[in-house]
């Protein structure tokens, strides 16, 4: 009679033991090995196994196995199918088991005599069994099925705790994958506005890393240079947001792309953003997160800029031939004036070089046009003389301009490339009239040329005020013009540096520039293949 008590009271140990173990783990499959090999111990049984039931369907899954061989597992399979359990039959040895246990323990040869069936029941629902497996003459303990029938029941508990993490744990995989694929940026924040998630899309918008970010306050990482909303996130913030029935609030304006500490300046380049802040909270109406969607909206403001852009430069540009012309026109029309044959020359030149000055530049603005509606094409011709074009553009510019001087170096077996002879020549022209335009009095313009296996190279030189470099990245866009005062004095469109790359890529080449080795001034140097 006392090892009887003793027997129970150890095994109510073991169960409290297993049972804690049971609550603590999570992972679905620990979990199954922990229950299965108490369940096997705690009935001094051989082997055991755990069938699931399928999600979504009737059937039944090996899930796990103890004191089974991995290669004899397949021999159990018969054991799940086709053998439906029914309420209450769990304290009976079912013939149809022991006879199918029987064929299997002889293929397998594992000697396996008798088996229990337990349910694992949550709520009504029936989530799995485990069975128990007995071999040779031993028996099963006396009373097995019914301590196996509580210890099934605790066990379905867990597996359906651990179903469900593994359930959230997905569902939160899933969105934290939408949240980094989105093409938008999202960025979480805490509320006391340190950053908790920042995605891919946001980190290729402002330049900073995830890593970099998580942690800090959102005002170190969106730190407005101008803001065109009534107010920033603070603001609001400051001012009560959110309000109970948490609305979202919507930040518009720019900000620095960060680069790195060196080359963080005030002047780098700015981006547009267009924040959305949602509030999250909780039942007890307290913010829990705060959920931003960010736009990247640079690229329409430059669209936007670049269309006022537009409007000024090509108005202020055909202006002032126009009233040059006009002016001199009248001038010579005056019926009182006798006008001497120079003065008439002299008037007549100025009008033929402004109306060239004209057509050039709705030149430049058709070809413009024609590169954003993809119908440009080179008009090929096989022997370009690039030296020789170089040689008709200086000596075009030359006439125009005193103070510079000019200066041609081009190796004798400089070979003809094949190309657009026109658009090369707007190439040159371009890039002498900037080299002139942009070394203010006087200076040295080199028109170089190299040869090499595969390609030429073409270099203009000038020593004149150079290009700082935070403004490098933007020198060949269309209609920029560096915010120096003397792009304010000269005229231009800042289409002739964008026609000029476009003009090079298309005939396959490169255009790059840098500055002159202990001199003022720039050179531009463009490449073009040989064949
Ligand atoms: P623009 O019609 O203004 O000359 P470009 O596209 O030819 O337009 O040039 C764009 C801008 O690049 C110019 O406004 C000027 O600020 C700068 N730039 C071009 N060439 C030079 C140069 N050789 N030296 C210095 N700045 C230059």
């Amino acid at each position: 009679m006392k090892a009887l008590v003793d027997t129970r009271i150890l095994q109510r140990e073991y169960l409290l033991a297993i049972s804690r173990a049971l609550t603590a783990e999570l992972d679905l499959h620990d979990l199954l090995r922990i229950i299965l090999r108490a369940a096997v111990e705690l009935v001094s049984g051989r082997a055991g196994m755990i069938a699931l039931v399928e999600p979504d369907s009737e059937t039944f899954r090996v899930a796990a196995v103890y004191g089974i061989p991995p290669h004899l597992v397949d021999h159990f399979a018969p054991l799940v199918h086709g053998l439906p359990y029914e309420e209450g039959t769990e304290n009976e040895a079912i013939p149809e088991i022991t006879r199918r246990l029987k064929e299997i323990a002889r293929k397998a040869d594992m000697g396996l005599t008798q088996a229990l069936r337990l349910p694992m029941t949550s709520g009504n629902q029936l989530i799995g069994l485990i069975y128990v497996f007995q071999s040779g003459n031993y028996y099963f303990v006396e009373d097995a099925a019914r301590l196996l029938r509580s210890f099934a029941e605790q066990a379905a508990i867990a597996v359906r705790n651990a179903r469900l993490y593994q359930q959230v744990h997905q569902e939160k995989q899933r969105l934290y994958a939408i949240l980094e694929q989105s093409a938008d940026g999202v960025m979480i924040l805490d509320p006391s506005l340190r950053i908790k998630v920042f995605n891919k899309s946001l980190s290729q918008m402002t330049g900073w890393n995830a890593t970099d970010v998580i942690g800090q306050t959102h005002h170190d990482v969106i730190n407005w240079v101008t803001v065109r909303t009534d107010s920033d996130l603070e603001d609001a913030i400051a001012n009560g947001w959110p309000l109970p029935g948490a609305t979202q609030i919507y930040v518009e304006g720019d900000l620095q792309r960060f680069t790195d500490q060196e080359s963080q300046s005030k002047t780098g380049q700015l981006i547009s953003l267009g924040i959305t802040y949602a509030p999250l909270v909780d039942e007890n109406d307290q913010m829990t997160d705060i959920i931003a969607n960010v736009r990247d909206l640079t690229r329409y403001r430059e669209e936007e800029q670049l269309q006022k852009t537009f409007i000024s430069v090509v108005s202020h540009e055909l202006k002032t031939p126009v009233s040059i012309i006009k002016g001199y026109a009248g001038t010579l029309r005056r019926q009182d004036a006798n006008w001497s044959p120079e003065v008439l020359d002299e008037s007549l030149a100025v009008i033929e070089e402004e109306a060239d000055h004209l057509t050039a530049l709705i030149d430049n603005l058709l070809e413009a046009s024609r590169l954003q509606a993809g119908t440009f094409n080179l008009e090929i011709s096989e022997e370009v003389l690039l030296p020789k074009i170089a040689a008709d553009v200086v000596r075009k510019f030359g006439s125009q301009v005193q103070d510079h001087t000019f200066i041609l170096d081009f190796p004798a077996d400089f070979p003809a490339v094949m190309g657009d002879e026109r658009r090369l020549i707007q190439v040159f022209n371009n890039l002498v009239s900037n080299a002139i335009k942009y070394s203010p009095g006087k200076g040295e313009i080199t028109v170089s040329g190299d040869v090499h296996s595969d390609y030429v190279t073409v270099s203009v030189a000038d020593e004149g005020i150079g290009i700082p470099d935070h403004e490098k990245y933007r020198i060949f866009q269309k209609f920029s013009r560096l915010d120096n005062a003397l792009s304010r004095k000269t005229e231009g469109t800042g289409l002739g540096l964008f026609l000029t790359k476009a003009i090079i890529e298309a005939h396959d080449g490169r255009i790059w520039f840098s500055a002159n080795e202990g001199k003022p001034g720039t050179t531009f140097t463009f490449s073009i293949p040989r064949d």
